[in-house]
């Protein structure tokens, strides 16, 4: 649909919450189509099974990843981030916002993601390495019993040079796929929307990416490099808009979350309701993280998704119902943030669809909010993140200030003082000292 046309469908499917969006004012939306879980999953094209073969393949390239990765050592080749309990924080935000949190707020530091620093080294890596996986083992190079520290030779990298990967990237998904595919001895190439990072460009540059860059948005660099891509038979693009690969890759840090919850001492069940805040540019991480904990802890667990109030391109997709056929731009939202992991305009229509009944809501934050409380948290928990990673953090204020409605229609006004609120926090580790300084003057 162009913007007449989208013009017209809104003024016949009237949405009381669309005006403010226009306004770019901060909105906290409850998704009404949520359904039971298990409704839910009978009409979901993926299951449980299928984050659990994604999990297994990560076990097998282990043992790679730790010989190339001296950085995951630690975690014998798992890439995996800590889960830290943020009391300080939670104390400031109840101060700051004047109203009481009722439970527990933890941290989900994959900013601090080992190889690339960002929820990125959970999909993209995956991506990359099913990719080599399944042409090493259809050239019967490899099979899934082998020891995959194998990988580490020039045979196999001299085999993986026929091959080219390629992405569209606002930044860090492109270091991502960069890195790993370098690494494999893939030919990488990475188009970058203008959004982009020069830090990000130039590191990739430095371990032979090519890197080609756009003077328009992530919409744009995604379809440059598919259509460059589909010209050649050799080359796999990762496809951020549409790939099962990639939101599976990012579903199995629910089954890991299961085990720290476990070993922190954390319950989750009908009493002790947990919610999660996950920051959402396109929708594949926080969307494959929430179908995982889901599938893991179903009824318990409530996701919301935050996004900047110029990108609101998921909350625009699902609140229609008409998913990637509506980009902010169609009703006059310019998709400029500071936000840069946030900075897409049109939904992924994949994500959007499979993830809608399974999502309680949706909201969005200022940029000027998302600095404040990127100083907030290195001032009170000494933790630096990219402005995107904070987008999570105000959640828990609205869900307590603004949610009674959804709480009330789960029976959770009386339990969420017992529940835990996890706050994903997607990115920042890798950002440069100055670029940082930066960040936190602004806040
Ligand atoms: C990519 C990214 C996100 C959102 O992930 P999508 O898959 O684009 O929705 C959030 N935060 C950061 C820092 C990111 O890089």
């Amino acid at each position: 649909m162009n913007n007449i046309k989208i013009k017209a469908w809104l003024e016949n499917h009237p949405h009381p919450l669309i005006n403010q969006i226009v306004l770019l004012e901060e909105v906290f939306w409850v998704n009404p189509k949520l359904q039971s879980f298990h409704t839910a999953l009978e009409n979901c094209p993926l299951a449980l099974n299928d984050v659990l073969e994604a999990e297994a393949r990560l076990q097998r390239f282990a043992p790679y990843i730790a010989k190339v990765f001296p950085e995951t050592q630690g975690t014998n080749g798992i890439i995996e981030s800590p889960l830290l309990k943020i009391s300080n924080m939670q104390e400031l935000l109840e101060h700051e916002y004047e109203h009481e949190i009722f439970g527990e707020l933890w941290l989900k530091c994959d900013s601090h993601l080992p190889i690339s620093g960002s929820i990125k080294a959970r999909g993209g890596i995956y991506e990359v390495l099913k990719t080599a996986e399944d042409l090493a083992i259809k050239r019967q190079l490899l099979t899934t019993e082998d020891d995959y520290s194998i990988l580490d030779s020039d045979q196999f990298r001299s085999f993986f040079s026929q091959y080219s990967i390629a992405v569209g990237s606002t930044g860090n998904l492109g270091l991502s796929i960069g890195i790993m595919s370098a690494k494999l001895g893939f030919n990488v190439t990475v188009h970058m929307s203008a959004d982009a990072k020069q830090w990000k460009k130039d590191l990739l540059r430095s371990k032979n990416v090519t890197v080609i860059e756009y003077a328009s948005d992530y919409s744009k660099a995604v379809e440059e490099g598919r259509q460059q891509a589909e010209a050649d038979p050799d080359c796999h693009f990762i496809d951020d808009e549409n790939s099962r690969d990639l939101f599976l890759g990012y579903a199995v840090a629910a089954i890991r979350l299961k085990n720290q919850l476990d070993q922190s001492g954390i319950t989750v069940d009908e009493n002790h309701p947990l919610f999660v805040y996950l920051p959402c540019g396109v929708g594949g991480g926080p969307g494959g993280v929430a179908f995982g904990l889901k599938l893991i802890f179903q009824e318990h667990v409530h996701c919301f998704f935050a996004e900047p109030t110029h990108s609101p391109c998921m909350l625009l997709g699902l609140m229609t119902g008409l998913h990637d056929k509506i980009a902010v731009q169609d009703i006059g939202i310019d998709n400029k943030t500071a936000a840069d992991g946030l900075a897409v305009g049109r939904p992924s229509g994949f994500v959007g669809m499979l993830i809608e009944p399974f999502l309680g809501g949706n909201y969005t934050v200022s940029d000027e909010q998302m600095f404040k409380l990127l100083k907030n948290l290195a001032d009170t928990e000494n933790i630096y993140l990219e402005p995107s990673a904070l987008a999570g953090m105000i959640g828990l204020v609205k869900l307590c200030k603004q949610g009674s409605d959804y709480l009330q229609q789960h029976q959770l006004t009386n339990k969420v003082s017992q529940g835990t609120h996890i706050v994903w926090a997607t990115g920042g580790s890798m950002v440069p000292k100055e670029e940082m300084d930066n960040y936190y003057r602004k806040g």
